[in-house]
């Protein structure tokens, strides 16, 4: 047995080991040859401290090359890797490595002292250190390894990571993703969005999640071509780098603020061939002036933690505003009933579901859970809802969770959304249900102005009036400067939910 996702990574470089594999801002580049002698190194000091086949690495380390190197050689030495947000408390890091039980850890320098204890709780066998520069104690270690490495045997069933999903509702889970999961949405990507080793991808997303670390970076290895490799999202420099670039991966938020920069336009983006969204739903106002000023069409794409990439908008075909295309090939989508999970005739809304290589396992040490999200014959239950038009594009229509049901109806926020955004002086908007005592649940609309706008109540509901059925109208209309989003760029409905949850709530009389 071979190494399964490494063994296609060194494929696709065989012939290419001395082309460049990853360049940073600062002009230090690396060969594909240094990045198999370098994870090599990293896969021995891994070994060397006691990791076994399945055994668990969590790295909750500054974005960096050698961060990249970490996983990679976690990959060969056989394990499972853990990345986790350096913004992470230290009481949240409890709780996955309580539940995750990692062999190693490795952490920011500066962390060390106060994860000690924490480690030392989930019983962590080894603490590493590893910098944003690239310094700290598994460096120093692996510089001390050789250059080659006999990668541990693994099969496409055998697990490769552990994410633990966003959380943005309840308590976050980790989802076991296989070598197998990985390396075949991988390969998928790279096909259906023509990647070749003459791609020079730009970088800015982080690597703790699965956008930028699965699909952006096994996509690439899998295609042999160059990552300009950007430490943090920064506008300005984003766009320096983006005439040696052919394409990006971006989320919404990536997109709109590129258009507030000054030196976004068609001569700067010239050189692309494509540029790409997910994580969180494109505003039609982005992909729009995106599209006025660049020429460029933004592709749409839907996926999540749990089943990595699920849709697409097409690369040569129609990329259709407000959807996330079609089912990429070989995965196969469904719309359900969300209670019994019956399927859907075309164009009703309902739950989305998900068959294919590219679904996880389940849920780590949680096999209710994971009975609970999939159907008995193996679709799994993504949460989101949407509908199927009669070409086949999915369009998504919020989270199973921000349904809100006001007076019996089902009101889906998206919709509302949807038409709110398109009023002149909106540049976004959430829709929330909040708790009401005679409706359950009202329907609520928080809504950012364009800057130097000021809206009012009144005007947003009449429009929306003449737009919406009744039972769908904001009862209540609240301006704010900002929303808040979580580190992928979505928006936190559950925050807002908590900030107005008083909004209808009688008050006791004094
Ligand atoms: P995560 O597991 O953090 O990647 O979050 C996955 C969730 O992000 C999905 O279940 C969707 O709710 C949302 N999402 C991802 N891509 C899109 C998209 N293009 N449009 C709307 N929502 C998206």
């Amino acid at each position: 047995m071979i190494n399964h996702i490494f063994k296609k990574i060194r494929d696709a470089m065989r012939g290419r080991e001395s082309r460049t594999f990853l360049e940073t801002p600062a002009g230090v580049s690396w060969t594909y040859a240094a990045m198999e002698a370098l994870s090599a190194r990293y896969a021995s000091a891994l070994a060397g401290l006691g990791l076994k086949p399945g055994g668990r690495v969590a790295a909750q380390v500054e974005k960096s090359p050698e961060a990249l190197m970490l996983y990679l050689g976690a990959i060969r030495a056989g394990a499972v890797f853990l990345p986790l947000n350096p913004a992470y408390t230290s009481t949240e890091l409890d709780y996955f490595l309580g539940d995750a039980e990692p062999t190693i850890l490795v952490c920011d320098p500066s962390r060390r002292d106060g994860l000690a204890p924490v480690a030392a709780r989930a019983g962590v066998r080894s603490l590493e250190t590893l910098s944003a520069d690239g310094q700290g104690s598994l460096p120093d270690r692996s510089a001390t390894c050789p250059p080659d490495f006999s990668d541990v045997p693994r099969g496409p069933d055998d697990l490769a990571a552990l994410l633990y999903t966003s959380g943005t509702t309840g308590r976050s889970k980790g989802a076991m993703l296989t070598h197998g999961n990985l390396a075949s949405n991988a390969e998928v990507l790279a096909s259906f969005w023509r990647f070749s080793p003459d791609d020079v991808l730009l970088h800015a997303l982080p690597i703790f999640h699965t956008h930028g670390l699965f699909v952006a970076i096994n996509t690439l290895l899998l295609s042999g071509g160059k990552i300009l490799f950007m430490a943090k999202f920064d506008p300005g420099l984003c766009l320096a780098l983006m005439p040696r670039a052919t394409t990006m991966m971006g989320v919404p938020t990536f997109y709109s603020r590129l258009l507030q920069h000054k030196d976004l336009s068609r001569e700067r983006t010239a050189h692309m061939r494509l540029f790409i969204s997910g994580s969180a739903p494109l505003l039609e106002e982005t992909r729009r002036t995106w599209f006025e000023r660049t020429g460029h069409a933004i592709l749409e794409r839907y996926g999540m933690t749990e089943a990595n990439m699920i849709t697409s908008n097409p690369y040569d075909g129609e990329r259709r505003a407000g959807t996330v295309g079609l089912p990429l090939p070989g995965i196969a989508v469904r719309i359900a009933e969300p209670d019994t999970g019956a399927v859907i005739a075309e164009g009703k809304t309902g739950v989305i579901e998900v068959n294919g290589p590219n679904v996880f396992k389940g849920y780590w040490r949680n096999p209710e859970k994971t009975a609970q999200e999939f159907r008995s014959d193996g679709f799994f239950i993504t949460g989101d809802l949407g509908k199927i038009d009669s070409e086949g594009y999915v369009h998504i229509l919020g989270r199973a969770k921000d349904l809100i049901i006001s007076g019996g109806f089902n009101v889906y926020p998206k919709e509302v959304e949807t038409e709110i955004d398109a009023l002149a002086g909106v540049a976004e908007s959430a829709v929330i249900g909040l708790p009401h005592s005679d409706f359950g649940e009202a329907v609520v609309a928080v809504v950012v102005p364009v800057p130097g706008v000021s809206l009012d109540e009144q005007s947003v509901q009449d429009t929306l009036a003449k737009r919406l059925a009744k039972f769908k109208l904001p009862k209540c209309v609240i301006f704010v400067d900002d929303v808040p989003r979580n580190a992928m760029g979505k928006v936190q409905k559950n925050l807002l939910r908590e900030t107005f949850k008083d909004l209808f709530v009688a008050r006791a009389p004094v």
